[in-house]
């Protein structure tokens, strides 16, 4: 039976997916059906934060795998009560939770935005300012969290409560705040599926003076820029800012479904037993994954993310065909002059996978990717951006 085929019949029609199956990988190779080999620099859009099957993460799930798999939350487990530890004493946040996705990390926050003005202000303080152009995942209320229109038309009524800004115009945020009562600014440092944008330091630096004079939690989505891709340990470090509140998912698990909301001073009790919850949230071999993984997100790692960052923007100036690149640390989006389309199914062509974000390739290589096959894959890159 041929994967294509029936996946096409039989799984929901919800992705355009490239026509190529991968079945095994090692490090940021991996191997097609038909044994051909690409250097991947999608890593699973920004999951597999040490590649495909690497050794040490390997270890430390499988070793958890074969204690326990799952307990529920029922019970106390060691690799979610470590993880969770190391998280704080990493971040200065003082409680997390955890589940299993990105939206459900941005669920969580807003809950938790909710409950902390609804006890302070009011309930009528419910509104929460997100960015134009923001992605915060695929939920009825994460979905109403994101805006861009394309993605609300067809789900609506979404959950109300929301209120967009431009992140271009950090004078309109104070105009949003006093129009309507809100509970919290959430923002992404750098826009993923919008294009690869970094938030401008002004606009932080208003978001940081807004929260602070209206009492409001600053959230950062941190689902894809965080763990170890912006060249700090998350992006908001990159910024100076202190946010109330850091969901991430994608990377945290290195291949396996994890989400966390961490949560700061202002909002570390907000939560009581019972007020969330998640089955699966906390799964130990997940977290015992994503112990690994953040244990090796050290300074000299961050280093290299910065050094290969460096590598690739020097590489793209000016070479035939790209406009610009954009974006920070390993999370870069690459404009070019032929769609950007045509540009990846080229590069898949020649043996690399990038993505797409907007109308530009994205490129998010694993953090540990070897010099010589980044160096390989951003010469295909060039060839192909080049290409008449
Ligand atoms: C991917 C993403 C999400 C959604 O994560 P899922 O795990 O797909 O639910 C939310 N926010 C940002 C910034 C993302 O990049």
């Amino acid at each position: 039976m041929s994967v294509i085929s029936n996946d096409k019949n039989y799984v929901a029609n919800t992705y355009a997916r490239f026509p190529l199956s991968i079945v095994s990988g090692k490090g940021s190779l991996v191997w097609d059906e038909d044994g051909k080999e690409y250097i991947d620099l999608s890593t699973g859009i920004a999951v597999n934060t040490f590649g495909v099957a690497d050794d040490v993460w390997l270890a430390a799930v499988t070793d958890q795998l074969g204690k326990v798999q799952h307990m529920s939350n029922l019970y106390y487990t060691e690799p979610c009560s470590t993880l969770a530890a190391k998280l704080c004493e990493r971040t200065g946040m003082k409680k997390v939770f955890f589940s299993n996705s990105g939206a459900e990390a941005n669920e969580c926050a807003i809950k938790a935005a909710r409950k902390y003005a609804s006890e302070k202000k009011g309930a009528d303080y419910f509104n929460i300012i997100t960015l134009k152009n923001s992605f915060h995942g695929r939920t009825i209320t994460t979905l109403a969290a994101t805006g861009q229109d394309v993605f609300h038309k067809d789900f609506t009524p979404l959950t109300e409560g929301f209120v967009y800004v431009s992140p271009d115009c950090p004078g309109e945020l104070e105009k949003a705040v006093t129009e309507n009562k809100c509970a919290a600014i959430m923002v992404e440092v750098v826009q993923g599926e919008g294009g690869v944008m970094p938030l401008s330091a002004e606009f932080a630096a208003e978001a940081c003076r807004a929260a602070e004079k209206y009492d409001l939690l600053l959230i950062c989505d941190e689902v894809q820029i965080g763990n170890g891709r912006s060249g700090a340990l998350y992006g908001y470090m990159n910024y100076g800012i202190t946010p109330d509140v850091v969901t991430t998912a994608k990377g945290l698990g290195g291949g396996l479904p994890l989400g966390a909301t961490m949560l700061g001073d202002k909002v570390k009790d907000i939560f009581t037993p019972g007020s969330h919850g998640s089955t699966f949230g906390g799964n130990p071999v997940c977290c015992a994954g994503a112990i690994s993984i953040l244990d090796r997100i050290d300074d000299e790692l961050l280093a290299d993310v910065r050094r290969k960052s460096e590598f690739i923007k020097n590489s793209l100036a000016g070479a035939e065909g790209v406009k610009s690149v954009s974006g920070m640390g390993l999370m870069l989006g690459v404009e070019t002059e032929r769609p950007a389309g045509e540009v990846i199914s080229d590069c898949m062509e020649r043996g690399v996978l990038v993505i797409k974000a907007k109308e530009k390739v994205r490129l998010l290589p694993a953090l540990n990717i070897p010099m010589e096959l980044l160096e390989k894959a951003v010469e295909t890159l060039k060839e192909v951006c080049g290409k008449k």
